[in-house]
């Protein structure tokens, strides 16, 4: 029996973070993983596919043409961009392996089972290796949610699993599911030609997110070719030969598409079964761990972070939530992770961020609202880079102009979202957010000016 201050089973952004967390707050750590460490993030989510989504950005913006620049026989070897994407994931997972090492961590390959009094046993290549801890952290994240009947063949049936290593383009694809990682592969897809095809069950892409930002982002995609059915709810489909008949139905009733894939895109689900958690008494709620805002579960000594225990699912929070978990553990005072605090972001073309609340929102819970816009055609760099597509919506309180939220729809829009991010942490107003100096020409302008826009200010539009 090896003895731990702290077992944390799954080595994702959640989980491998915090152990290094504990590691430098004195405890001696283990890591349990059955795959390879990094978790979804690194190796099946966020790097991959933003590598992928590198590639088909430089495609599209090489097809429309430089000016002054000539580009003779622009191809695509798909095969190579896959390629170039799991070397990315390689590389961090090298890197996540390294900083373990470097910490004093040790990593326990094979998959780990709760047992009764804070053991755990992990079973691996080399058979099985019983641990115990004072503490274990359950960080096993999730898998992508498919419809019980749904068989994944890699080829003409998928999820974003198997797409991240298929080193062809299908001609056509039908995608269910037009939320984040749905779009991300519409965009890769619809940018390399293929007939791209979104069905999505609610009213909007993305939904949940401004109603405003989703038809822009629904406009852009239509003009790249893409079909959207939004309203629109999958039944079923058949395998024939070289493709898929999918059956939807949307507000006139049934309708079949056909495509040489499907691509099932419509969420993810928490890895918690067939792991011990009810021997070990930790309860789920809704398909998720339940934890209390300290991140403790129902079972003594037992914590849980990141997509196990539910939204928002996004590697950031899983992070924030696993550090948050250990600092707690070892005696310090924090505050859970806020979910309204966390941004969200889209990687596809026009790229979609969002903080805080939309303005519906705000208006839903009570404010009374200012809201500043400022498009991107009207800023400087925007033009000179000839990337003037879309806009900024800063909401913000109307009584002392506290920023409540704000959604970015354009070029650079996820690396935008950080400014106000952090002046929502630090409670900031539009004024100082309109009288803070913005270099030019930058697309942050576009912050600056959307502020100046909700105090009634405008300049430059
Ligand atoms: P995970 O990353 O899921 O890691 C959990 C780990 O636990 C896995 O390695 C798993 O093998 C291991 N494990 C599970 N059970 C056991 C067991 N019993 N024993 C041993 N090991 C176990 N988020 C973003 O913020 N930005 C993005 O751009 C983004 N893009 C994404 C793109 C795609 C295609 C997908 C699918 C997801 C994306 N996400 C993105 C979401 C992000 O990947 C997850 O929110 C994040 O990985 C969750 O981190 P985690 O540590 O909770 O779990």
């Amino acid at each position: 029996m090896k003895s731990f201050d702290l077992v944390v089973i799954g080595s994702g952004p959640g989980g491998y973070v915090a152990a290094i967390r504990a590691a430098q707050l004195g405890m001696h750590v283990g890591i349990v993983e059955e795959d390879a460490l990094g978790g979804v993030c690194l190796n099946w989510g966020c790097i991959p596919s933003k590598a992928i989504l590198h590639a088909a950005e430089i495609y599209e913006e090489v097809s429309r043409g430089v000016p002054g620049l000539a580009f003779d026989s622009l191809r695509v070897d798909y095969g190579a961009v896959i390629d170039a994407s799991r070397e990315a994931a390689r590389r961090l997972n090298r890197g996540v392996g390294g900083l373990l090492e470097k910490n004093r961590i040790e990593v326990l390959k094979g998959r780990g089972r709760l047992e009764s009094g804070r053991r755990v046993v992990v079973s691996g290549a080399d058979g099985e290796t019983a641990l115990e801890a004072s503490n274990l952290l359950l960080a096993t994240g999730s898998t992508d949610a498919v419809f019980p009947d749904v068989q994944l063949d890699g080829k003409r049936v998928v999820t974003s699993r198997q797409a991240l290593e298929c080193r062809e383009l299908p001609g056509s694809v039908v995608i269910i599911g037009g939320g984040a990682v749905g779009l991300e592969f519409a965009y890769a897809y619809v940018t390399y030609g293929v007939e791209t095809t979104i069905v999505e069950l609610e009213d909007q892409l993305l939904p949940g997110l401004d109603a405003e930002v989703t038809r822009a982002l629904a406009r852009s995609f239509s003009r790249r070719k893409a079909r959207i059915k939004t309203s629109t709810a999958y039944r079923h489909h058949e395998t024939n030969g070289a493709g898929v008949v999918v059956t939807v139905e949307g507000e006139k009733g049934e309708e079949e598409l056909r495509a040489e894939q499907i691509f099932f895109a419509v969420g993810r689900r928490a890895l918690v079964e067939g792991i011990g958690l009810e021997e070990a008494g930790v309860a789920l709620d809704r398909g998720y761990v339940k934890v209390g805002p300290d991140y403790r579960t129902s079972a003594e000594g037992i914590w849980a972070i990141g997509d196990c225990i539910g939204p928002p699912l996004l590697a950031h929070a899983a992070t924030e939530e696993g550090v948050t978990a250990v600092e707690i553990m070892s005696g310090e005072e924090r505050p859970p992770v806020d979910p309204a605090r966390v941004p969200v972001c889209i990687y596809c073309q026009p790229q979609v961020a969002s903080i805080g609340l939309s303005e519906a929102q705000a208006r839903d819970a009570g404010h009374e609202v200012r809201v500043g816009k400022f498009p991107f055609a009207a800023t400087g760099k925007g033009v000179a880079l000839r990337q003037t597509e879309g806009f900024v919506k800063l909401v913000s309180d109307a009584q002392y102009g506290e920023i409540l939220g704000c959604q970015v729809i354009g070029h650079g829009a996820t690396e935008l979202v950080a400014e106000v991010t952090l002046a929502m942490r630090l409670e900031s107003t539009t004024t100082e957010l309109a009288e803070t100096s913005h270099a030019h020409p930058t697309l942050s302008e576009a912050i600056m000016e959307a502020s100046l826009a909700a105090e009634g200010r405008v300049r430059n539009a």
